[in-house]
């Protein structure tokens, strides 16, 4: 659901079986936030609570998905805005959007009966840009400050816990700041699928729709190096469309390689073999 200041707030669950292939991803995610979940113990022997962690990748890989479900794993309320929500022609707006949004962040978890929120942050590069570079400028400066301001607040009064989680897909146009100890500290990288990740996905896409038995996804994932998970959600969606197309109630190899071409014709897919 939608709220002001597009805000979301997710009730739907994901889950980490619901992401396909991202492994270590997942793996070095789980890892992370295990300090979520054990932060009395991590506390108790002085560990520096864990504030932020870095998603980096291309587009549709999964990011959004994983920040979701890191949500689902550590009980935690969702709340998701994009770095683009914050630039406004006025001075001090987005940094007073940062400090509402935690504060929502906050009251969301008390509602939810939560002890913790995870607050996403899509596109963090648009407000996180290197200070002083040309895609920088002051009003981005203030909102940029503000985040560290709140980060640095953060684990320093007792109650609900925040955890921000940030993505982009430009990771080296961060500013050093967001990237120093307590802040956004554990960067996890979101690469495109390999050919076993595709399968995967492919899998995950279609295990909800009737499939021919001359069905070989195996095939598929083999002839769609490059193609993201979103673009691997499309090829399935776009396949039961052409066999709604003829008129057939299964989706055949003939249908999902229809689907393929649309998909690479409509991004212009730069398609590197990757493995
Ligand atoms: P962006 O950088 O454009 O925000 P993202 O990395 O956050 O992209 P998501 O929004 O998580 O990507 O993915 C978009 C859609 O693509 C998902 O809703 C899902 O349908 C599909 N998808 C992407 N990656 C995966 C995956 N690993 N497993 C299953 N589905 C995936």
């Amino acid at each position: 659901k939608t709220t002001g200041k597009g805000i979301q707030i997710s009730t739907t669950s994901i889950d980490f079986e619901d992401i396909g292939g991202q492994n270590a991803a997942k793996k070095e995610l789980q890892e992370a936030l295990d300090f979520l979940i054990y932060s009395d113990r991590m506390k108790a022997l002085g560990i520096r609570p864990l504030k932020g962690i870095l998603l980096s990748g291309p587009p549709g890989t999964g990011k959004t998905l994983l920040a979701k479900a890191a949500a689902h794993y550590t009980n935690s309320s969702f709340l998701a805005i994009s770095g683009s929500e914050f630039v406004e022609m006025y001075a001090g707006v987005g940094a007073e959007r940062v400090r509402s949004i935690f504060r929502r962040a906050k009251e969301c978890a008390r509602k939810e009966k939560k002890s913790s929120a995870i607050l996403f942050i899509d596109e963090i590069d648009i407000l996180g840009a290197k200070r002083g570079s040309n895609i920088s400028h002051h009003e981005y400066d203030q909102t940029l400050n503000q985040l560290l301001v709140e980060m640095d607040g953060l684990g320093t009064e007792e109650g609900i816990r925040i955890l921000v989680l940030a993505a982009t897909n430009r990771a080296e146009a961060l500013d050093s700041a967001l990237l120093r100890p307590g802040r956004f500290d554990r960067s996890v990288k979101v690469d495109l699928p390999d050919k076993e990740g595709r399968l995967a996905i492919l899998t995950i896409h279609t295990r909800n729709k009737p499939m021919a038995k001359d069905v070989n996804l195996e095939k598929i994932a083999q002839e769609t190096f490059g193609f993201s998970g979103a673009h691997l959600e499309s090829v399935a969606n776009e396949a039961a469309v052409f066999a709604l197309r003829n008129n057939v109630e299964e989706i055949t190899m003939l249908h999902l390689r229809e689907a393929v071409e649309k998909v690479m014709l409509g991004e212009k897919l730069d398609r590197k073999p990757t493995d």
